[in-house]
């Protein structure tokens, strides 16, 4: 069998999905080959926040901006250390197409909540898609089709093929077989981040980071190993967001919204409800979501939290970072409790004090985990009824609560060195929050890249035939914030995807 496209995307992300949609509407002919046996990857996770600038969303709030303002400001979120690391041409570039993409997604069907500020913007420009990031991934894959664009889904991408210096061809497994297929223009890395990529992380970050788990199990690298092996340099890999405690995900997924966009609620129906009331489903949405992925505040930590595993007994300094994540991940399963005692669960039951939060979206206090998390969030009268109730095997737990509180009392050292920010924990009311894990939420290295999305070597070659886009073609640029990944995934998509039209073939919209 000879299979030969125009283009091979690997990947059916948000980034990937783009390039194919963008590439099958000029013409070209388009597989998109997914390890998956469903399209999404990071971004179907996501919160689904796009960070843009000039938008028709702005322009209807009276919102005057510009990609320059933009630029600067999207220079203020990153450490000054990371920040200096920018590619500052490439991310300028993209912040100018932020626009032209929402209106080719808005084109698509896709709708948005906001502007919503985000500091240090200093103007509002973070939009969230209706109701979530899973509208995306519906939209795009839906338009793929109507293109007529095949997406191969359970088919992972093994190794590229090179002939006189040009990726020309792929293999990738399906269904027990392997299959070497054709590009005639181009294939495109899409293949997402490396947050779950224990060897790329232990080679870039680290023995001790190489425990910690990545949000997104199956974001384990394909994608920067296969533009390494094929010549490609890869920057800024020891950069990652990250690690940060987040409680394990739902047994039963997501909330009911979420969970009736992955089952295929027709996504216009799922937007049609949405118009009706954008910011109050969208505050829905997005409460589910911080109880699922958000990380607990630090705040929190600072006001007396303590961290147990899973025997009850504490085993680092609370409010050390990273020390805290990589300690958690060694403890038994790689799992931590947060405590809280009466005063705590008191201080976080309303505005200002919130445990979790997607800025000026939502917050989620101690009720919201109570009553959305019960899985993960348990109150009980005393430490011993909140063992019984939840942790049976945290035969610890009392003597730990004794011992922590002696210590402050009898003002010695604390074993862990937490000199500041001591209280005792006490009161008729506990609530432990757990398991909770350390986490990468994404990773910022990637692929050098010219403004074609080509692959560069380290003497800034290009690699003819292999592209590179979302989380595989960062190109060096740092996108801290909110939004700016997602805006990065669909605008180097579509950009990319531009370039294969083929000649004499007219726009399909
Ligand atoms: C919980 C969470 C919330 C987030 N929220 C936001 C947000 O609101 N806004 C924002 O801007 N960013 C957000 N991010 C980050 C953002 O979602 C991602 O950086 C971005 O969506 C990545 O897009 P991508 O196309 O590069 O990769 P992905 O969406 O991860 O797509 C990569 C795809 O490639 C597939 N793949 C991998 N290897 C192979 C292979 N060998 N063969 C075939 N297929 C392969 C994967 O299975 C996957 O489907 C969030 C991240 C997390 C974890």
């Amino acid at each position: 069998m000879k299979v030969e496209y125009d283009v091979i995307i690997v990947g059916a992300g948000g980034s990937g999905l783009a390039a194919a949609v963008s590439a099958a509407s000029l013409g070209a002919t388009v597989l998109v080959l997914e390890k998956e046996p469903r399209p999404g990857g990071t971004t179907g996770m996501a919160v689904g926040s796009f960070t843009g600038n000039r938008t028709q969303q702005q322009g209807e709030q009276g919102l005057e901006d510009s990609w320059e303002d933009h630029s600067q400001d999207a220079a203020q979120f990153a450490p000054k250390e990371i920040e200096a690391r920018n590619n500052t041409a490439l991310r300028a570039n993209f912040l100018k197409e932020t626009a032209a993409t929402m209106r080719w997604l808005m084109e698509m069907g896709l709708r948005f909540s906001g502007p919503h500020p985000e500091p240090p913007n200093r103007i509002a420009r973070m939009h969230n898609v209706i109701p979530g990031a899973q509208a995306y991934i519906k939209t795009l894959t839906k338009k793929l089709n109507t293109l007529g664009g095949v997406l191969l889904t359970s088919a992972q991408v093994t190794d590229l093929v090179q002939t006189n210096e040009r990726v020309c061809a792929l293999h990738y497994k399906h269904k027990g077989t392997t299959v070497c297929a054709t590009a005639k223009k181009g294939v495109v890395l899409a293949a997402g981040d490396y947050a779950n990529g224990r060897s790329l992380i232990r080679k870039h970050k680290g023995a001790a980071f190489a425990l910690v788990e990545g949000i997104n199990a199956k974001a384990t690298g394909d994608g920067h190993r296969l533009a390494a092996a094929a010549g490609g340099q890869l920057l800024n890999m020891n950069i990652t967001y990250g690690p940060e405690i987040r409680f394990v995900a739902p047994k039963q997924g997501l909330g009911i919204l979420q969970w009736a966009m992955t089952l295929h609620l027709p996504t216009a129906l799922a937007q049609s409800i949405a118009r009706l009331t954008p910011q109050c489903l969208y505050r829905l949405v997005a409460k589910e979501l911080l109880v699922t992925w958000q990380h607990p505040e630090e705040a929190l930590f600072m006001d007396g939290a303590i961290l147990l595993n899973q025997e009850g007994h504490r085993f680092c300094n609370e409010i050390d970072s990273p020390e805290r994540e990589l300690a958690i991940s060694c403890q038994t399963e790689k799992q931590a409790f947060i405590l809280l005692d009466q005063a705590l669960i008191e201080r976080y039951s309303g505005w200002p004090h919130f445990i979790s939060t997607a800025p000026k979206i939502a917050y989620a206090y101690t009720a919201d985990y109570i009553k959305r998390r019960p899985d993960i969030a348990i109150q009980s009268r005393s430490l011993d009824a909140l063992r019984a109730a939840r942790a049976p095997s945290m035969k610890a737990i009392v003597e730990t609560v004794y011992q922590y509180n002696h210590s402050i009392q009898a003002d010695s050292a604390d074993p862990f060195d937490r000199a500041q920010h001591r209280r005792p924990l006490e009161g008729n009311q506990w609530l432990l929050l757990g398991p909770a894990k350390a986490y990468f939420t994404t990773t910022e290295g990637g692929a050098a890249i010219n403004n074609q999305f080509n692959v560069l070597r380290e003497d800034g070659t290009p690699i003819k035939g292999l592209y590179a886009i979302g989380q595989n073609g960062l190109g060096g640029q740092i996108l801290w914030g909110h939004g700016l990944h997602i805006a990065w995934a669909m605008t180097s998509g579509r950009l990319c995807g531009q370039q294969f039209r083929r000649s004499g073939a007219s726009p399909q919209s």
